[in-house]
């Protein structure tokens, strides 16, 4: 879509690859988490029609998916083994590699916010657990009860994780019922890119466990010229193959496209681990990749014609932007 400077922009988001299968949910609870999957798309792309950086938009979508119950982060997240909420999130700005995270973080109501906040207030990359909820609080964002992120649905989740370690089935638990994770990405009319992702982690994860959400170069990255992506999947893996910046190798080093370095590395360099994984990514051209390996996930895009889709499985909705 061109705006007032007639340069290309771009937007995609993810809601996560922990999809469950379409016949397992009402038709109404499909729609109502592509809406608000549109609402996301929407909050992100009015800032870059209005000339709004590639920042200002991830994080304005994915503070809408923070904010609903559909999507695991902010409102809605996982519950680690212990039964508590621990938050991770991390934002990075293409055009500067300022890059900035929030670890195990327990009561920030939108803990991408927090992310964005330190990246701007100094040196530091990564705050973790208190530290990170202290920093929030002194930066007067918005702080809230464990009780504001837990749904019904995360608590039969975790009881469910919990009855198939139990029974050592953990094989057999859906990936809804394990994890799921929100991003966005974006390229802005002064062309530079940002990438965004917030999570709730895995249902039943150890205390204390940092997923790549919370890591630079994993779970996020964004470099002007080469890409943004936002992963979704068993974190440790995409930790373990610095998935970030590997598709971000690829690009630069063996002038791979956008759509075969992302498909490189979640159909070949992590297919031996037989996990879920997928990512949404936009390159330096505008162009927009949404590979996962999964039932579905939740993902949208706004391309640069200016055309919008959402999706939940293989179904692609087109509506106005
Ligand atoms: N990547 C997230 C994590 O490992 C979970 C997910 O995306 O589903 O914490």
């Amino acid at each position: 879509m061109k705006n007032a400077q007639q340069n290309p922009i771009a937007l995609a988001i993810h809601g996560g690859c922990g999809v469950m299968n379409k016949a397992d949910m009402p038709e109404s609870d499909w729609e109502a988490a592509r809406a608000d999957l549109t609402r996301a798309l929407k909050a992100g792309w009015a800032l870059l029609m209005q000339g709004g950086s590639a920042l200002d938009a991830v994080e304005a979508a994915v503070v809408v998916m923070e904010n609903s119950e559909h999507f695991n982060a902010g409102h809605g997240a996982a519950l680690n083994t212990d039964g508590v909420h621990e938050l991770d999130a991390s934002i990075m700005d293409g055009s500067t590699g300022e890059a900035g995270a929030v670890a195990m973080t327990r009561a920030i109501r939108n803990p991408i916010t927090a992310a964005r906040a330190l990246m701007h207030s100094g040196e530091t990359v990564m705050l973790g657990g208190a530290a990170a909820d202290a920093f929030a609080k002194k930066a007067g964002l918005s702080m809230v009860e464990q009780a504001y992120f837990t749904t019904e649905r995360r608590i039969k989740a975790l009881a469910s994780l919990k009855e198939h370690a139990k029974a050592g089935t953990d094989a057999k638990a859906s990936e809804a019922e394990k994890h799921g994770t929100v991003g966005a990405v974006a390229l802005d009319a002064q062309g530079h890119l940002a990438a965004a992702t917030s999570t709730g982690g895995f249902n039943n994860k150890p205390a204390g466990r940092i997923g790549d959400s919370a890591v630079i170069g994993a779970g996020t990255y964004a470099s002007d010229g080469v890409v943004a992506l936002s992963g979704t999947g068993k974190g440790e893996f995409f930790i373990r193959h610095a998935v970030g910046h590997e598709i971000a190798s690829r690009m630069r080093y063996l002038g791979e496209s956008l759509t075969d370095a992302c498909q490189h590395v979640v159909f070949t360099d992590l297919a031996p681990h037989d996990i879920g994984a997928g990512l949404v990514a936009v390159g330096a051209d505008g162009s927009i990749t949404a590979p996962y390996n999964t039932a579905g996930m939740f993902r949208g895009w706004i391309d640069t014609n200016g055309r919008m889709f959402v999706a939940t499985h293989d179904e692609i909705f087109e509506t106005q932007a």
